[in-house]
């Protein structure tokens, strides 16, 4: 239940990966038959993940995932602008979120745009922030905690109207939203291969070739002298299947998950009292399902359900050692104590109705025990 913080890497992506950790091992920069070798096999993956979102091959940088990749976009990109100032939405992931907040500690210009309580980013509050000069927006395609699907094509559009660079992470998006980056108008976006049944550790940075972004790391010839450092041929190599499996089968998995998502939010809403789904009902990814289980904190629903077997999320996976609030459920207005109260199950390719219905009798026992013990009342949104 716990699919959006990683997952297993798929069996078939294992297996191509593992000729290049032993007999296959070149140094992809190497020009004897070793490294063409490995370089051929990097080139192959450039060409699996750029077909994935529309992308011409020479776009795709490889990254050690979506943090760095979300890290080298900001700082190429604000750093050297003349505006000094960047827009994000109010609900970014962390590796987003806390740069700028960090940025903004250096003298650059934040600007957050609102999203509703759905968390869909505001269009009147965009176009009113793009008024002023940018070095880019930067919103998320599918967010990590709520699974909120956003409008990108009416963001990207926006922002080359106004002549302001769009970036878009992705990584939790990938297999799950259609993603063409010449229709949509994108710019760069982010991507991780661990979100999709790949290696942990690897992830892509696409980068229009129109587009002017300083190099990340220093030193090397490695992805065209912008990204430096040996290339990690198996982890590249299981990224590229991993997309190309993720895209096969994506309509298939897609359909199915997606039912299973609703059944579950309808099993817990007539099961449990007194709970609230986050996010937005029908635009959402196909895995999520986020709830606050008033008077509950999500810490020790999560713990509880962990003795049964069953593995959940607060919030973003990499803040779940945190009891800090969501600063994404924050902005969409989620009340402080409903906010404490959330928790996110994500579904796999795996996941049955059979888990469903055990996590949802599990949930129910849990719920009944916990809130006489929590001392907090229940709290009742407002109609
Ligand atoms: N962005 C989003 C939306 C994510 O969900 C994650 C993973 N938690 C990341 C970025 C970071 O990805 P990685 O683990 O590859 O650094």
């Amino acid at each position: 239940m716990d699919a959006a913080a990683t997952t297993p890497i798929g069996a078939e992506v294992l297996q191509g990966m593992l000729p290049f950790f032993t007999t296959d091992f070149g140094n992809a920069a190497s020009l004897h038959t070793y490294g063409r070798a490995a370089d051929a096999a990097v080139n192959k993956a450039r060409r699996q993940i750029a077909k994935s979102i529309g992308a011409e091959p020479n776009e795709i940088y490889f990254t050690s995932g979506a943090t760095e990749a979300n890290n080298w976009i900001i700082n190429g990109l604000v750093r050297n602008s003349e505006s000094k100032r960047v827009i994000i939405s109010a609900i970014e992931h962390p590796s987003i979120y806390e740069l700028c907040l960090q940025l903004r500690t250096e003298g650059y210009e934040v600007d957050l745009i609102e999203v509703d309580q759905n968390g869909i980013v505001s269009m009147s509050d965009l176009v009113h922030k793009l008024s002023r000069p940018a070095a880019l927006v930067s919103v998320m395609t599918a967010n990590n905690e709520v699974g909120t699907v956003q409008y990108i094509n009416t963001i990207a559009n926006m922002c080359k109207k106004y002549g302001v660079p769009f970036h878009t992470d992705a990584a939790q998006a990938l297999g799950s939203v259609h993603i063409n980056v010449k229709d949509l108008h994108i710019d760069a976006l982010s991507l991780s291969a661990h979100k999709i049944y790949g290696p942990k550790g690897i992830g892509a940075l696409y980068i229009s070739n129109d587009l002017n972004v300083e190099r990340f790391v220093t030193g090397g010839h490695q992805e065209r002298k912008r990204r430096g450092g040996t290339h990690n041929v198996p982890a590249i190599v299981g990224f590229g299947h991993a997309v190309e499996v993720t895209m096969r089968d994506s309509s298939i998995n897609n359909a199915r998950i997606k039912q299973l998502r609703d059944y579950m939010i309808r099993e817990i809403e007539s099961k449990i009292e007194h709970v609230h789904l986050n996010g937005h009902r029908m635009q959402r990814l196909p895995n999520n399902v986020n709830f606050s289980f008033s008077g509950i904190s999500g810490e020790a629903l999560l713990m509880t359900l962990d003795m049964d077997g069953i593995a959940v999320g607060t919030g973003s996976a990499c803040a779940s050692g945190s009891i800090d609030r969501s600063h994404a459920l924050n902005a969409m207005g989620v009340a402080a104590e409903l906010n404490r109260s959330a928790i996110r199950f994500s579904l796999s390719r795996s996941t049955t109705k059979e888990d469903i219905d055990y996590v949802v009798s599990k949930l129910q026992a849990i719920v009944k025990k916990l809130r006489p013990l929590s001392g907090v009342a229940v709290f009742k949104k407002e109609v």
